[in-house]
């Protein structure tokens, strides 16, 4: 759905949830995630798709800003996690895009980095809700290498088919035992 609403707001039914590492000085003082420049080159890269912030969904990994842009460590990552989670189960989304490497770790609960999983989809179960993790490079990316912002708009270009894509099953929970192999059928020779 569409909103008219102010640049900051986000859609709390959206399809797409974006999530960011975590808020940068603009996003601090302002209160919504993404307003300083890596948030200009996502509206740009959400605009190339066709879709507005009134259509998404931003968060951040972590609510809080590291003190001088640093790094968010493991133990703010971890406070953060319930809400992370929480929100997503209320918002419920078809997909989840996590832009860099952080978000994505975490969602992923893999240290693969996005170099090696960008652009690529992958089956994520929270609670009892199946979605789809999309990961992006981060579009900070893009401030210092101008380059990126090509492989962010190729990844990006795949959304619409993601979204529109039916969400998938939940994984099958694998049992710590394998269970008997089933009785063999008994083969009625005559038969073959
Ligand atoms: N970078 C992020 O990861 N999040 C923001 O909200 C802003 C910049």
């Amino acid at each position: 759905m569409r909103s008219t609403a102010s640049v900051a707001v986000c859609e709390p039914r959206a399809d797409l949830k974006l999530v960011g590492e975590a808020p940068g000085f603009h996003e601090d003082k302002q209160g919504y995630p993404f307003v300083g420049q890596a948030g200009k080159l996502l509206d740009k890269l959400l605009a190339g798709i066709g879709l507005e912030r009134g259509d998404v969904y931003i968060a951040n990994t972590v609510k809080c800003r590291p003190p001088g842009n640093r790094d968010p460590q493991p133990d703010e990552k971890q406070a953060c996690e319930p809400y992370l989670f929480r929100q997503i189960e209320l918002i419920r989304p078809k997909v989840i895009a996590t832009l860099g490497n952080h978000a994505t770790k975490q969602l992923s609960g893999k240290e693969t980095g996005i170099t090696r999983v960008h652009g690529q989809p992958q089956r994520l179960n929270v609670g009892a809700l199946a979605v789809l993790l999309y990961p992006l490079y981060h579009p900070a990316a893009a401030l210092y290498t101008p380059a990126m912002f090509k492989v962010l708009e190729e990844d990006f270009a795949r959304l619409p088919e993601l979204l529109g894509a039916p969400v998938p099953e939940p994984a099958p929970v694998v049992p710590l035992l394998a269970p008997p192999p089933a009785p063999e059928p008994t083969v009625q020779l005559g038969l073959f």
